[in-house]
């Protein structure tokens, strides 16, 4: 082979293999997945997240740090549920701001809890851009059993599922002997009502993003199916496999 060829071959190697690593540092993977309470959509983020190397950001967890903190913040996020009132967007997004400043956010990141209306939707444009948005499709009758089978530990909070994860001794805690009860939250009503108010708020945000090209839907029928079923499903999509 020529010289020249075989220098202007390496050229091109070297060329492609410069821009797919080039590609693969400045990809960002920045998600967002919705799904209702009880769609298992925590499971799937945390699960993502050490597939993926991104950081799961939780705005609820985040308010409720705040809140054990006692930060200022956090103070005054209990003066407002203590009124009953809801959190104001300002306050959830200044929170926001300063989570994806932080360096493991750099490559990306799995946000969860936000946004929940279309106000927050354009509120998020304005600070970051989002790359996909999953959303997750779960029957109303698979939410209410799963979530109405769920047991909680008294004790330390882990939690159980009647049907899917019992635990070893009935009605007891495996890791501490605690006792395990519903919470009045997950009773068939409340679910109910809560589901409601999820489909009510979130309906516009899904046509939102999915006008934007940006949504993609995953569905699980089944209370059976394991969560690493799904999880692979959302990695096809991200990947750009579906
Ligand atoms: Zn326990």
């Amino acid at each position: 082979m020529p010289k020249y060829f075989y220098r202007k071959m390496l050229t091109e190697k070297y060329a492609y293999d410069t821009l797919t690593k080039i590609h693969v540092l400045v990809a960002k993977l920045r998600i967002v997945i919705l799904g209702p309470p009880g769609s298992g959509k925590g499971t799937y983020a945390s699960r993502l997240t050490n597939i993926l190397g991104i950081p799961h950001i939780s705005t609820g967890d985040m308010v409720r740090e705040e809140i054990r903190a006692q930060t200022e913040i956090g103070r005054k996020i209990r003066e407002y549920s203590d009124r009953g009132e809801l959190v104001p967007d300002e306050i959830i997004i200044g929170l926001l701001i300063e989570r994806l400043k932080k360096p493991d956010a750099q490559k990306g990141f799995i946000l969860d809890g936000f946004p929940r209306t279309i106000g927050q939707a354009e509120a998020l444009e304005e600070i970051t851009s989002i790359d996909v948005v999953i959303n997750l499709n779960v029957p109303d009758e698979i939410i209410i059993q799963r979530l109405s089978n769920r047991l909680t530990c008294r004790r330390c909070g882990a939690i159980y599922n009647r049907l899917t994860l019992k635990p070893k001794v009935d009605e007891i805690c495996d890791i501490c002997g605690g006792e395990l009860y519903q919470r009045e939250d997950d009773k068939p009503e409340v679910i109910s009502e809560r589901l409601k108010v999820y489909r009510r708020s979130t309906e516009p945000l899904i046509d939102y993003y999915r006008k934007r090209g940006l949504l993609k839907d995953v569905y699980c029928n089944d209370l059976m199916t394991p969560p690493d079923v799904i999880v692979n499903e959302i990695l096809k999509i991200i990947r750009g496999q579906k």
